[in-house]
């Protein structure tokens, strides 16, 4: 007997605020409900965060079952958290395949960061990071990367940690080579969850194509280069993708993204002791941040499993950094948040798999 296969029901949460809008209208449309019936399942998936539809409890239950047989709402599940001494809070959530994403929030006095992933694994290979070892398992959906900031919103709104004021594109993944999902969650997160444009930052390792794409777009989004070294070969060495898109191809692309979008870029440069800490590089990383007006961020390295490299010692980078200065480059040295709980990106998930 031949099995016919079941439809695929549409994620609401893949759905940009406009295309969800049609799609609601024509369903409640199509029974006869009132239009207004779509903004109401609009409000409680952008302002109410549910995640099923049993929840929406201004709508009549025949309308909720309704709801439940036509769409779904594709809410990654937490698998594990971590809080670490200085409050910042890991998550390492499941997919509806098994697939294992995370997501971090970082407090600091103003400000509630939340970093997100934009694939499961990563297909870039960085040498520095435990994700890039672990290689490349699938785009993530719009809905998949929207999940993350509502789960962890959920969270810090039990927790009492208040409204989630940024979002980085630094979790697993290159987020510009999501090019099928990225571009959505950009507006579902602007448009439908009301995070500003200039309160997003998209951080890439130099995916030329990416950048171009996001500098056409009409908001204000943040671009971050991880740069890493100012010098072609020696890059190359940490990021792969240089031999694809060498550095003088993604400075081109980030002179044009500044041109079109009047922001300024941040550089994104981790410290590994004995690798890309010599003094004799601050001249190239000088050179390469004034050409953008670019502000610096020097990040000491975070250890990882799979190789021996440590971290610049602080003195070291505290060089590096009024070096920097002496040549009018804004540079800061990163705090490194929650060292005691896996927070590099990859490591919680290694450790969770290597911990059944
Ligand atoms: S640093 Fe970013 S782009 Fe490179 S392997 Fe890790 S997740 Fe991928």
């Amino acid at each position: 007997m031949s099995k016919i296969p079941l439809k695929a029901k549409t994620d609401l949460l893949s759905m940009t605020p406009d295309d969800l809008h049609l799609a609601l209208s024509r369903h409640f449309s199509d029974r006869g409900q009132p239009d207004y019936r779509a903004g109401q399942v609009k409000s409680w998936l952008y302002q109410g965060l549910v995640n099923h539809f049993s929840e929406m409890t201004n709508l009549p239950l025949e309308e909720r079952k309704a709801l439940e047989s036509a769409f779904e709402i594709d809410q990654p599940t937490p698998k594990m958290v971590q809080v670490s001494q200085d409050s910042t809070v890991k998550h390492l959530w499941t997919l509806k395949d098994g697939e294992l994403i995370e997501s971090v929030l970082i407090p600091t006095d103003r400000r509630l960061t939340l970093c997100i992933s934009s694939q499961a694994g990563c297909a870039m290979a960085c040498t520095f990071c435990a994700t890039g070892w672990g290689g490349f398992k699938r785009q993530l959906t719009a809905g998949e990367i929207v999940g993350q900031y509502r789960a962890s919103q959920r969270w810090a709104n039990k927790d009492g940690c208040g409204p989630i004021t940024n979002i980085v594109f630094m979790g697993m993944g290159e987020p510009l080579a999501n090019q099928r999902s990225l571009p959505n969650s950009l507006t579902i997160l602007n448009q439908g969850y009301r995070i500003g444009a200039r309160r997003i930052t998209v951080s890439t390792v130099g995916f030329v194509p990416g950048i171009i794409s996001l500098a056409k777009r009409p908001e204000q989004f943040g671009l971050a280069l991880s740069l890493h070294s100012p010098v072609s070969k020696l890059r190359e060495e940490l990021i792969p993708l240089e031999k694809q898109f060498p550095l003088a191809d993604v400075l081109q692309a980030i002179d044009d993204f500044k041109r079109d979008k009047g922001r300024r870029v941040t550089l994104e440069y981790t410290m590994i002791r004995g690798i890309n800490d010599d003094l004799d590089l601050v001249h190239s990383l000088g050179d390469i941040a004034l050409r953008f007006n670019a502000f610096v961020n020097l990040i000491p390295f975070n250890p990882i499993p799979q190789n021996e490299w440590k971290a610049t010692e602080p003195e070291r980078i505290l060089e590096f950094a009024n070096r920097l200065k002496s040549r009018g480059v804004s540079v800061a040295v990163r705090e490194t948040r929650g060292r005691d709980i896996d927070a590099a990106c990859g490591q919680l998930k290694a450790h969770a798999m290597n911990n059944g």
